[in-house]
């Protein structure tokens, strides 16, 4: 039976931002349901899509809601209610434009900071290393940024189906570890001194519901 004595979070939500066409649908699309679709044109709708992951970290599963902008992000219209109640957020760069990653370094990790909780996992995913080539993105100056945010970084390709799995494992095991876990409780804590925890994320009766819920993108 699951625990019934605090409220549930039915999930984790997860939330890809940046650039308009660095496939942010696609990875989304990979992670969820393994395809790629190379004539993706814009994403219609705002969606969400979610997938059980089983992690090392207490070795239990974790129900990821993993949302997708409408293409809102070409007038970097994103609303705050898209950020609202998200665990972590995956900062979406393409290794071959330089201004895709100028723009999560001075727009989208600031959006991130001002309308996300306080204590979200940061993610950063160079994206489409397949077409390394054309790199315009130096991996380390990359690299460096993320560390200088205490992000997670990963050289990801939606197209070669690499390093998303890694990225997503990652930043779960970071979101579910326990000195993490304990950080968002003193948190919430000191905001809701009436002992309401709002961070428990397992529920028995999701984690025997892997089944994807809604998909509308790629
Ligand atoms: P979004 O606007 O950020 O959601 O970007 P999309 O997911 O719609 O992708 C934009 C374009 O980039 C599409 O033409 C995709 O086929 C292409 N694309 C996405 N990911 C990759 C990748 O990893 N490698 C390559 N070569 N192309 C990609
Ligand atoms: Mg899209």
């Amino acid at each position: 039976m699951a625990d019934n004595s605090g409220p549930k979070v039915p999930g984790c939500k997860v939330v890809l931002v940046g650039e308009s066409a660095v496939g942010k649908t696609c990875i989304i699309s990979r992670f969820i349901s393994g395809a790629f679709d190379s004539n993706v044109s814009s994403t219609n709708g705002a969606s969400y899509a979610s997938k059980n992951v089983q992690y090392d970290k207490l070795g239990k599963n974790l129900l990821l809601d993993v949302w997708d902008t409408a293409g809102q992000e070409k007038y970097r219209a994103l609303t705050k209610f898209f950020y609202k109640d998200a665990k972590v957020a995956i900062l979406v760069y393409d290794i071959t434009r330089y201004d895709t990653f100028k723009s999560i370094k001075e727009f989208w990790y600031e959006q991130v900071k001002e309308n996300g909780p306080k204590n979200i996992v940061i993610g950063i995913a160079g994206n489409k290393c397949d077409l390394y080539e054309k790199e315009e993105v130096n991996e380390n100056e990359a690299r460096e940024f993320a560390a200088s945010i205490g992000a997670i970084f990963a050289l990801t390709s939606a197209q070669n189906n690499s390093g998303i799995n890694e990225l997503f494992r990652d930043v779960g095991n970071k979101y579910l570890d326990p000195n993490f876990q304990q950080q968002l409780q003193i948190e919430n804590e000191e905001k809701n001194p009436e002992g309401k925890n709002t961070n428990i994320v397992l529920d028995k009766k999701e984690e025997k519901k892997p089944e994807k819920k809604k998909k509308s993108f790629c």
